[in-house]
């Protein structure tokens, strides 16, 4: 080995090598004494989007925050000035770039993580909001192509995540500025959403802006960038920017938890995405067959075909939002009841909603003790759930004070320790950074197989959906008027019924099996498309 492997992450599977000591060189920010300590920055350049891949709390919008002018780095030291910081990237692609930054030159425009809390710093219409952000005279166009027409003249606090993320990405485009930054454009949009959003992003950098994005899903990131880093580190200790990689290599040295210029191993074990026709499917035994529901809301009504589900398979949920996946979900729950049909199963059914509230008083072993506190010792599910998901360095904290990521894991495996037949998990991937994506997906399959039980998981992130399911739920329709529940399908079949809805190919990548989006209009895209194979799975 290495023989320098010393710290452990809070997942704690993942071992990072020590730092070299040329690193020390790369130091561009501490926060303080036993402080976070940032090393290295991204490259920032006209007329591309780089990428950053990496967990959070590894100084990823420490970084945004230098580059946009709004942190002066202390180089680790104390540094009070930006002419220290243009010496220290002299003869660096960064040394032009902080001093048009230092003259006033470069004006940074910021998309943030946190969509929701844009009703709570800005009121009125969604119009206004727009029209004053209109620096560029593109208000229509950016209107129409992010479909936000219907919205123009609706309230900001009365916005879904969905639309609000969209107002977000449109306000940022309409500025005039050089460079821009767009923290998790992906979250709360469905798939088609998110790749239309890489699409008006990548025109950003084709009429020669200079973009930064953070991108947890995958595929995303991969259609989006045209290089990427990897920022690597121990969160809340330290993080290090790789060099800038090639998309397609840099997301594979990621899955496989080596980076190669850097020499770094930075998890101990390789992620690879197996065909779904070479898994071991031992789903046999019926676990329930559901009747024809409907239920009718009056704007919008759903109707859903009767099914089967089987034992020990996961089975994901697929369809634009508005189109009533969690209608469908909280049906089986119990929380709706069907407007025609009846769920009258002796199924024990556990629920995980897609808006998580985070009202409980007490702390976070508390709760989790208090649903099945002999599952917290049990052996199988802290190898597999608690420690993967870092549970257990949340034990102490108060619920009501946890973060967005941390209330989403807590809710996961509250959810998946208790006892049940039926596992309903509405967009567990929401807020989560790739290695708990990853963390969460293989404890959700572990737990189903080890157990024999079934789960049913409404996900967007094809990459996850790749990872856990067995077979595909599909729902098709008009999105906000009415759905159609498909019964669940084979993986082939769901992928290339749903893509097609949607007009998006994927291919396989050949070395780690992940699936990569083709660009629209390529070769394989066209071929794919008369072939009817949206989606390889053989
Ligand atoms: P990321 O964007 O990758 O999630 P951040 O750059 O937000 O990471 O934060 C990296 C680390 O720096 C975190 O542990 C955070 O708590 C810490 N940090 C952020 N801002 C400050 C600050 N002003 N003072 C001290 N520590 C901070
Ligand atoms: P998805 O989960 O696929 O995004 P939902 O099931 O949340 O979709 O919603 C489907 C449609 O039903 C949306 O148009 C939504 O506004 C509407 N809807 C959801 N709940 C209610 C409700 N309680 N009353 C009226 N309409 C609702
Ligand atoms: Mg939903």
């Amino acid at each position: 080995g290495c023989g320098i492997c010393v710290h452990k992450c809070p997942f704690n599977a993942i071992t990072i090598v020590n730092l070299p000591e040329e690193l020390e060189e790369g130091c561009v920010h501490r926060y303080g004494v036993n402080a976070f300590v940032l090393y290295r920055l991204p490259v920032v350049k006209d007329g591309m989007v780089v990428g950053i891949l990496g967990p959070n709390g590894t100084g990823k919008t420490t970084a945004v925050k230098i580059l946009a002018g709004q942190l002066l780095p202390n180089l680790c030291g104390d540094n009070e000035s930006w002419d220290n910081v243009i010496r220290a990237f002299r003869g660096n692609e960064l040394q032009t770039y902080f001093e048009r930054l230092r003259d006033g030159e470069i004006r940074p425009v910021v998309k943030p993580q946190y969509v929701d809390l844009i009703p709570k710093a800005v009121k009125g219409k969604v119009r206004d909001l727009l029209k004053r952000a209109d620096e560029v005279g593109a208000f229509d166009d950016v209107v129409r192509e992010l479909e936000l027409e219907n919205v123009l003249d609706r309230d900001i606090k009365h916005l879904s995540g969905g639309e609000l993320q969209r107002v977000a990405i449109a306000a940022a485009i309409l500025r005039k500025a050089h460079f821009y930054f767009f923290d998790e454009p992906s979250s709360y949009l469905d798939i088609r959403q998110r790749l239309k959003v890489a699409r008006i992003i990548r025109k950003l950098a084709d009429s020669g802006k200079s973009v930064l994005t953070v991108e947890h899903d995958l595929a995303v990131l991969d259609y989006l960038s045209d290089v990427i880093h990897v920022v690597y580190g121990k969160p809340g200790a330290y993080g290090i920017f790789s060099q800038p990689k090639g998309t397609r290599n840099g997301i594979n040295e990621f899955l496989r938890g080596y980076l190669r210029d850097e020499n770094v191993r930075f998890r101990p074990y390789e992620i690879r995405f197996t065909k779904s026709s070479e898994r071991q499917s031992q789903a046999s035994d019926v676990l329930v067959q559901y009747p024809r529901l409907v239920k009718d809301y009056g704007g919008f009504k759903l109707e859903v075909e009767p099914g089967e589900l089987y034992m020990g398979e996961v089975v994901s949920i697929v369809g634009p939002n508005g189109i009533g996946k969690t209608t469908f979900v909280k049906m089986l729950a119990g929380v709706e009841e069907p407007t025609k049909g009846e769920v009258d199963w002796e199924l024990k059914v556990s629920y995980k909603p897609q808006y998580i509230k985070a009202d409980y008083e007490g702390t976070v072993y508390e709760l989790l003790s208090r649903i099945d506190a002999a599952k917290l010792l049990n052996s199988f599910y802290k190898t597999e759930l608690l420690n993967p998901l870092g549970i257990p360095d949340l034990y102490d904290k108060q619920v009501n004070e946890l973060s967005g990521g941390e209330l989403q894991r807590v809710a996961i495996t509250a959810a998946l320790i208790r006892d049940a037949d039926l596992y309903l998990l509405d967009e567990p991937s929401a807020y989560l950074d790739v290695e708990q994506r990853l963390a969460v997906s293989r404890a959700i399959r572990h737990l189903m197989e080890k157990e024999g039980k079934t789960a049913l998981v409404v996900e967007h992130d094809v990459l996850m959906i790749d990872y856990i399911s067995d077979r595909l739920m599909v729902f098709e329709g008009e999105p906000g008027r009415h759905g159609r529940a498909l019964p669940p399908m084979g993986m082939r079949e769901g992928m290339n019924r749903f893509l097609a809805s949607v007009g998006i190919t994927f291919r396989r990548e050949p070395e780690t099996g992940r699936p990569r989006a083709n660009k629209e209009g390529s070769v394989k895209d066209r071929e794919q498309k008369e072939m009817g194979e949206y989606y390889y799975v053989s």
